[in-house]
Parts: structure tokens; sequence; C-alpha cells
């Protein structure tokens, strides 16, 4: 309701520019300049210091407001709420400011000369769009600190100052600035695009396609010799099999910042020039991190340059949805799997199964478009279709890609598509269109019309043809479905037996009354020793008509039985394989797309 009437605020004073409403828009400001305290005082409060300092030329009002968003994480985080004891001043004495909304100011300067505006933001988040801070680091992103003045669109040039201890570090993708830790940006865009890592934290390089590719690891104990070198080991395969699509790499040099934790949620968010990845400690030898690394990399093409156009350019101070988040992210994943067959880390089965988790999360969700789907990270649907435009995004681009290469005899593929939209948008300063994105998957398919693909299974909610399209690359996908107990717990396995470690609210073991600390010894009649108990608790009673089963805890000295009531959730069970016998050609278009290879 509040965000409604604000908006109609901002239209009415665009409409009514004499109306009694403050002017939204900002007089002009030069000389940006923007100093980060980040020493270990300001860390060991969890806090940044930040100041911002410009030129103004009279006394007209100057309107400055804070992201709400940072672009690659589609929620509105409002990065004003962690701001706080903002002042203003020039020439030594205070100035008069005040809001004209939660994240928008308006100061009134008295003379012409340098204004600064000083604040404190709170950096204790566990989140990769938002700065945090341990004693000797900090992180940010630029759309966290950095104040922009409204309505002067974003092309104007920025200096960064670092105010940090002597012996710390600092990375980033900004351009270095004459003087000690200075840092200069062309644009907004591109000075809020350059996370920082400042502190005690793990830093090294090597060269990959000509490229200096980074590694900005904390904390520093995080990156061993053993997991730098196969970590640049699997950037090695990945660059190249990445920039085969596009043809070149854009960017200067590319760092992967990650942060390791035992309280990090997990998974990686894509700049221009960075990735930033959070790994939770007990995962940072886990068998996902090169689908991590590849998906994340694959965007400093998809979306970060090749971009929907309803996403050009972006806006910082509302949400922003786009019906095609299913290429920006969908696509990336098949193409960040696929990175992993061709640059050889991964094999063709694992690739099929990738396909057949796509498959099943496809036929786990409610039936949904995937452009609908495209628009729903902004209010976190409860519905089960949150995040479809992943899977559903991936495997319409592997369906796509076959079809390319069956009508064009293997000749040309979806990675046409993509170069061409990349040159032909993204290199034209322009975002890409659904005509655009139509018109060249159907140009390289030899003229093939997809008006109808589009509408029955992209805008629409009708079954995909997934059987039909992928035997033309050989391949068969089976699914079994079963119904079978969950309990809603995590454990883990020490010598004494399995530990409940968490207990999901409204869970069947919830409801039995199981607690964090307790023991499971027994469910019905399955003993529990390991992990692996619980695979065959639930094969065990798959479709069960019981009600309730015995539920045999320890808890401290006490053996205790609780009554599990059965709760049975659907899970589909999907393989993807490819079909023995299968025609010549099928197969020449399956090795093709495993590849990158066209004939
Ligand atoms: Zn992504």
């Amino acid at each position: 309701m509040l965000r409604a009437l604000l908006s109609a605020t901002v239209a009415l004073a665009s409409v009514h520019p004499l109306s009694a409403q403050p002017s939204r828009i900002s007089a002009p400001i030069t000389d940006i300049r923007y100093e980060i305290t980040a020493d270990s005082s300001a860390v060991g409060r969890g806090q940044l210091g930040v100041s911002m300092s410009f030129h103004v030329s009279g006394t007209s009002p100057v309107v400055l407001a804070i992201p709400a968003w940072s672009p690659g994480h589609y929620v509105l985080l409002w990065f004003a709420r962690r701001m706080s004891q903002l002042s203003v001043e020039s020439n030594g004495t205070q100035l008069a400011w005040k809001k004209l909304d939660y994240q928008t100011w308006e100061i009134i300067p008295r003379s012409a000369g340098t204004v600064r505006v000083s604040f404190k933001y709170l950096a204790d988040a566990v989140d990769r769009a938002v700065a945090w801070t341990a004693p000797n680091f900090a992180f940010f992103n630029g759309t966290n600190l950095f104040l922009y003045p409204v309505g002067r669109g974003f092309n104007w040039p920025a200096q960064v100052s670092i105010h940090t201890e002597p012996a710390w570090r600092i990375a980033t993708g900004m351009d270095p600035a004459p003087g000690t830790n200075n840092f200069t940006a062309s644009n907004y865009h591109d000075l809020t695009d350059m996370p920082f890592y400042v502190g005690r934290f793990a830093i090294d390089s090597t060269q990959i396609a000509g490229k200096w590719i980074r590694l900005a690891f904390y904390p520093a104990a995080s990156l061993t010799t053993a997991r730098r070198d196969r970590t640049f080991g699997w950037l090695g395969k990945i660059f190249p099999a990445h920039i085969a699509v596009f043809g070149e790499a854009p960017f200067r040099n590319y760092t992967v910042f990650q942060r390791s934790d035992t309280l990090v949620n997990g998974g990686g968010l894509e700049h221009q020039s960075s990735q930033i990845d959070e790994v939770i400690t007990s995962g940072l030898d886990a068998n996902y991190l090169p689908n991590l690394y590849s998906h994340e990399a694959f965007h400093a093409w998809n979306v970060k340059r090749l971009r929907p156009a309803d996403m050009v350019p972006y806006r910082y101070d509302d949400a922003q949805p786009t019906t095609w988040l299913w290429v920006s992210e969908g696509v990336t994943d098949y193409y960040g799997a696929l990175a992993l067959v061709r640059g050889g880390i991964d094999d063709s089965t694992a690739f099929f199964s990738f396909i057949a988790d796509e498959i099943a999360s496809i036929a786990g969700a409610p039936p949904t478009a995937v452009s609908d789907a495209s628009l729903s990270p902004w209010i976190s649907p409860t519905d089960g279709s949150g995040g479809l435009y992943y899977p559903k995004g991936g495997f319409i681009g592997f369906l796509l890609d076959i079809m390319i290469r069956d009508a064009t005899n293997n000749r040309s593929s979806l990675d046409n598509v993509m170069r061409t939209l990349y040159n032909e948008s993204y290199k034209r300063g322009k975002g890409f269109t659904g005509a655009d994105w139509w018109r060249e998957v159907s140009r390289a398919a030899g003229g093939k019309p997809f008006a109808e693909f589009a509408r029955r299974y992209v805008d629409g909610r009708e079954p995909l043809p997934s059987d039909s399209v992928l035997r033309l690359a050989g391949l068969e996908s089976r699914s079994d479905t079963t119904r079978e107990p969950r309990l809603g717990i995590s454990t883990a396995t020490d010598s004494a037996g399995v530990l409940v470690t968490g207990v999901t609210p409204g869970g069947a073991a919830s409801a039995a009354g199981l607690r964090a600390g307790d023991r499971v010894v027994s469910i019905g009649d399955v003993a529990i020793t390991n992990d692996d108990s619980f695979a065959a608790f639930r094969s065990r009673y798959a479709g069960t008509t019981l009600t309730a089963l015995p539920l045999l805890i320890r808890r401290g000295s006490q053996s205790i039985t609780l009554q599990l009531p059965v709760r049975l959730f659907t899970r589909v069970q999907t393989r993807v394989s490819p079909i023995t016998g299968a025609p010549e050609k099928a197969v020449r278009i399956r090795i093709g797309i495993l590849n990158g290879s066209t004939s």
C-alpha cells in the first residue's frame, strides 16, 4: 500500500512539475567520491563507515537515493534499512536534510561548493548481496553503500577510496586510480557491480585464455594449495567452453570471491567481472562446486551483458521483473552444466542426470508458464513454482538446442542464438526483446517457426514435448513416481549414532515431539545407524497405509518412544539415457551438444 502511494507521488511529480510535491529530480552534482572506512575498529563493530562527497554549483535541492536491490539477486532488500547516523555538511557547517521516502533524501545546499554525506552501514548480513564483516575482514557490494543522485541517469564517473589497516588487502574488479587504495569507475552500473573484499583473505591468480583469473577466498585458510590447483584446473576448462559460445571474453580480469562459513546459505551471485560464492565449510570440497563456478561465470556474458530489454538499464529503486529470467537463469544453468561436460570435468552420464533432475523438478512443480515463473522471485511464491525458471528454462534451452540442430542437420545450434543476440543486442547497447529471441531461434533453425512452441510451452502451461524432442538427440527419459514418508529433520552422524541437528516446524518429526539434540535409534522396524538409514526408511514405508510409526529415540540418558505421524510426499525419480541403436543423425546431434560442435 505504501509503495503504491509512493509511485503515485512519483508520477504526479513528473506530470505536474508545479505541484506542491517536492521535486524528485536532483540538482546536478559533479566530482563524486566515496570513502569507505573498513578498519579493525569499524569492522569490530560490524559496521562500515561511508562518506560521499560531491560538488554543487548552487542551492538547488540535491536528491540522493540508495538502491533497494542488487542486480542478479531478484529480491527487494532495501539497503536503506541498514543505514544510521546520517549527517550532511558543507564548508564545516551541517546542512539541513529530510527524507522523501524510506530510501531517498533531499539536501538543501547553502552555496556552491563541496557537500559531504556520511553514515554508518550495518554490515552483519549473511547474504551474498549484502555487506558483512568479521573481526579482520569486510565484504560489500556497491549497491549497499553508494548513494546516487535521483533522475540524473547513471552515466557519471566516480572514485572510491578505502580506509583500512596498512597490512590488510583489497580485492575488487574496479580500476585502480592514482594514490593508495583508490579506485575508479566510469558509470554507476560498473561502480555497483564490482564487489570489494577488504582485510585478511587469501588471493591467488593465474592466466586462462589470456585473462587474469583470481581467487579471493575468506577465510584465508580455506584456500589450500590443493583447492587452489583444483579450482584453477576447473576454471581452465570452464572459461574456454564459455568463450567458445560467444567468441570472446569481455572482461579484463575475473575474480572468484568465495566465503566459507558454518552459517552461510550456500550459492553464488554473478557480477560483470566476478562472482561471489558462499560455501558451507563442510562443502568446501563438495562436488557441486564446478557447477556453481560455471553457472556464475556464464553470467558474465548471459545477463551481465546479454540481458532482457526489461532490465536495460537497471533501475535500483524498485523491483524490475522480466518474463525472460528463464533465459537469463535457466539457459545459464544449461550452459553451466554443458561447460563441465565440454571441458571434460564431468562425463555425459553426469550431464544426462542434470537434465533428468530438471525434468523431475518440472514434474514436481505445479503447471506454470516459464514466462510467469520468471516474474516471481520478487514475491517468493508459495505454490511450489518458486525458482522454476531455472530447471524449466534450462530444459527448454536443451529442447531448443536439439530442435535447432535437428532442423539444420546439426549445422547450427543454440550457441548461434546466444552469440548472435550477444553481438546484435548487447554490443549495440541494447537489451534483447522476445521478438529478438524467437527471431534468432528461428533463424538458427533455418527458418523453422517457433511461434506455436512459444505459445504452448513458454507462455503456456502445456506439458513440454520432452519425449519427442529428446528422441531427436537419441535420448529417452523414464520417470518413476513414489509416495514416501518424510520426517522434516536434519541430522549429523557421529560415533554415537545419528544426532538430530534441526527439526522443521510443522513437519512429521516436529508433530511427534522430536527435538534437536535427540538421537534417533529406530523408526518402525528400520534401525537408524547413519545418514543412509533414512533412505532405507523411506523405501521400506513408501506407499504405506499406516498412519503412525513408533519412533525410538535417546534423549540424554532416557530411551523414549514417540508416535511419528506418517506423511507421504510424491517423489519423482527420472533417468535420461541414450537410446541404443538411435539413428546416425540423432547420435550426431547428441555428440554435437556434448562437445559443442556442429557439423
Ligand atoms: Zn544465476
